[in-house]
């Protein structure tokens, strides 16, 4: 349960004009919702037509695709896939508690990892598949990846209009700087307004300036902030202990910049705050049915953080995985049809339940955020 000061201060927050995030802006809910149909209208394709399906995900599928994303039927067939999420092989100069990228310490580069021209190479296939952002994360930072400033370069060339990179904020490095010059955009960590907390979840000493019109921030975030204006926003992962700071930040700072709440990976979380928090889940078509999560290793996951899925090498690339792979994977399967709890991806690892088949699973009426 929240206390009744953090309910009142949720309410607030509800009752403010809302900043919607990057992602938001650049691909609308409609965009969403029409690749995902789009997408499910492929699947009942290859359910009708690929001798490979999985007769048993067949069954549920016809059971649960019309009740998830209504209206997928006389929709065109195709993979569509406005953005992908990719993670750059990469160590962490921080070490949160609850890391779920892989950044096991201490890291080791392995053959299995993709180049740089993979990945590349993988952003020029989605485009070829409607792709208008990517996302990065690292295994483990990608402000530490030299080549992500040529990265943005090359899949800037294909169309691609955005990319957002999402960085821990400890270090301000010239590779980072370099991707921001080159046009992206970069959600930073800033998860307390108190050093000693957010040292005590990262086990690092971030540099914090104290005083300033951003509050109590750590320095990296003021310096890109200044230098790149339009170009910086924050990602606010909460958990228990640092809750209150999470939606003072959100609060201040919301007015100012993009600014990103999601539970804290692998803590449990109050479900209410989490349907509020994390703004691309509770109304919006479930996030594998139209974007795909790419990592280190070159697999489509399951999840965002999972390595558990088809690989690109071995499935023929990105548009034949994402073609037939979720009417043959179980896994892949039930990461589209299969709405977690609450509504939210983040929320997968901490409840291990689902709710597939009950009678409120939909793709609008979760009703869980208020604006
Ligand atoms: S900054 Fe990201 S990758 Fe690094 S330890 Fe924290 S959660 Fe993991």
């Amino acid at each position: 349960m929240l206390s009744p000061a953090l309910s009142a201060m949720m309410s607030d927050v509800r009752s403010s004009s809302r900043v919607p995030t990057w992602e938001e802006q650049f691909i609308s809910h409609e965009r969403r919702v029409k690749a995902a149909l789009h997408n499910v209208a492929n699947d009942a394709c290859q359910f009708r037509n690929n001798p490979n399906a999985d007769p048993t995900l067949a069954e549920k599928f016809w059971r649960l695709a019309e009740r998830l994303y209504p209206g997928y039927e006389g929709i065109e067939p195709k993979v569509d896939l406005p953005l992908i999420y990719q993670r750059v092989p990469i160590a962490c100069n921080v070490s949160c508690d609850g890391c779920f990228t892989g950044a096991n310490f201490p890291w080791k580069h392995t053959e299995t990892h993709v180049t740089f021209e993979d990945l590349v190479d993988t952003a020029r296939q989605a485009a070829d598949l409607g792709c208008e952002v990517t996302k990065i994360n690292g295994e483990g930072e990608p402000g530490l990846y030299k080549q992500l400033a040529d990265y943005v370069e090359a899949v800037k060339k294909f169309g691609i209009k955005e990319v957002i990179i999402c960085t821990n904020l400890y270090r301000d490095t010239q590779h980072m700087r370099g991707a921001l010059q080159a046009g992206a955009r970069i959600y930073g960590k800033h998860w307390t307004l108190s050093p000693e907390l957010m040292h005590s979840m990262t086990d690092r000493n971030y540099d914090y300036v104290r005083q300033g019109h951003l509050g109590p921030a750590p320095s990296v975030l003021y310096a890109l902030f200044q230098d790149f204006p339009n170009q910086v926003g924050i990602q606010v992962a909460f958990r228990d202990i640092n809750m209150q700071d999470a939606f003072r930040i959100r609060q201040m700072l919301g007015p100012v910049l993009p600014v990103y709440m999601e539970p804290y990976i692998g803590f449990p979380i109050v479900p209410d705050a989490c349907g509020f928090a994390t703004n691309s889940c509770a109304k919006e078509p479930i996030y594998t049915a139209w974007s795909a999560s790419i990592s280190s290793h070159g697999i489509v996951g399951r999840g965002g953080f999972s390595e558990e899925g088809i690989s690109l090498r071995e499935g023929g690339g990105l548009h034949a995985v994402m073609e037939q792979s979720f009417v043959i994977d179980e896994g892949l399967f039930s990461s589209r049809y299969v709405r977690p709890e609450n509504g939210c991806h983040c929320m997968i690892r901490a409840l291990k339940e689902s709710q597939e088949g009950q009678a409120e699973t939909s793709l609008v009426d979760l009703n869980l955020r208020k604006d």
